[in-house]
């Protein structure tokens, strides 16, 4: 199998707690572990609740925190380490899309100035028509003309119209991966069903990966070919999205799975499943299983460590004791 793009090894990020604090240590990611392929390019979702460590995890990638421990490596390369070249290629090739496209741009620039900034910035073309005809063919893929848009000023576009933006800023650079943090969570129904078109266009057709970090997992379901569904900073199952949807293993998972009415990429994933206290998580945090507290088959050794990944189908794994037997039985 090819080298993972990007790899997530045993990251585990803590806040506070340091010598000089008052306040408990907050653990939003402990030991995560996540590869991403990109050949071929592949959409890989990180689907979880809020407060779940989604945020987190988005900061460690685009490089905005440092691990409490743990790597993070590009094409095999630390993160950390990188030297200036290299931290240029990962600033062109990783690119990132927001919920809130209307927070990244500068409301007294027109949006030709976005577009301006990153071939400058990048040093794309070498005259002005070139710049142009990338400005045009990247604002085509995402269903825009720059006689449309390039005039206005943030305000004066649809909220679809900013995301598709974003996404054609981040076409331009011609990455191998975006990082689309809830991307469609903020737009309605044929709008989100746009956006997902792109991305799925982009993938196809333009060979470029995406980690897709959601709330909702029926878009996930729609789009995603890997899926890690995290709970509180560790990983409770991954695999094959639909596999996990279709017939969830850990208990956590058929919670989630099981609110929703049937596998419809225009419901959304609501729950009436409410995350304990940050004063709940912490004493969790000291050993155990996490879900125990809520979990319906919880057993003695649940409460002792918590579950490290089983096997429960072909490319398919829980962070459940339930399975481990069912490991251990099978032929090596
Ligand atoms: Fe439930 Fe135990 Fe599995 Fe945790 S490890 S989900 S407590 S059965």
């Amino acid at each position: 199998m090819a080298e993972p793009l990007l790899e997530i090894k045993n990251v585990t990020k803590i806040f506070g707690g340091g010598l000089l604090s008052t306040s408990k240590p907050v653990v939003a990611l402990d030991g995560y572990s996540l590869d991403v392929y990109d050949q071929p390019a592949r959409i890989t979702t990180i689907a979880g609740e809020s407060g779940s460590g989604k945020t987190t995890l988005v900061n460690l990638i685009l490089g905005y925190l440092p691990p409490s421990e743990g790597e993070i490596r590009y094409k095999g390369i630390n993160l950390h380490e990188m030297d200036r070249n290299q931290r240029l290629m990962y600033r062109r090739e990783v690119q990132a899309v927001f919920q809130d496209p209307y927070e990244v741009y500068n409301p007294f620039y027109r949006v030709q100035h976005i577009f301006d900034m990153v071939v400058r910035n990048f040093k794309l073309g070498t005259n002005k028509k070139e710049s142009r005809e990338r400005i045009e063919e990247a604002l085509n893929v995402v269903g825009l003309r720059g006689e449309e848009i390039l005039e206005k000023y943030p305000h004066q576009l649809s909220g679809g119209q900013r995301q598709r933006v974003m996404v054609a800023r981040a076409y331009m650079l011609k990455p191998r991966l975006i990082v689309a943090d809830e991307p469609v969570s903020a737009v309605d129904a044929s709008l989100r069903a746009m956006i997902l078109d792109i991305m799925m266009k982009l993938r196809d057709e333009h060979h470029i990966s995406f980690l897709y970090i959601t709330h909702d997992l029926s878009t996930a379901y729609q789009i995603g070919d890997e899926m890690y569904v995290l709970f509180q900073g560790v990983t409770a199952e991954k695999g094959d999205t639909a596999q996990i949807i279709e017939n969830p293993k850990h208990p956590y998972v058929q919670e989630l799975v099981n609110s929703i009415p049937a596998p419809d990429p225009e419901i959304k994933w609501e729950t009436d499943i409410h995350l304990p206290s940050e004063e709940e998580m912490r004493m969790k945090y000291a050993r155990g299983c996490r879900f125990f507290p809520r979990c319906p088959y919880g057993m003695d050794i649940c409460k002792q460590k918590q579950p490290g990944m089983f096997t429960v189908g072909p490319q398919h794994e829980a962070a459940c004791y339930l399975y481990q037997k069912q490991q251990e039985e099978q032929p090596k």
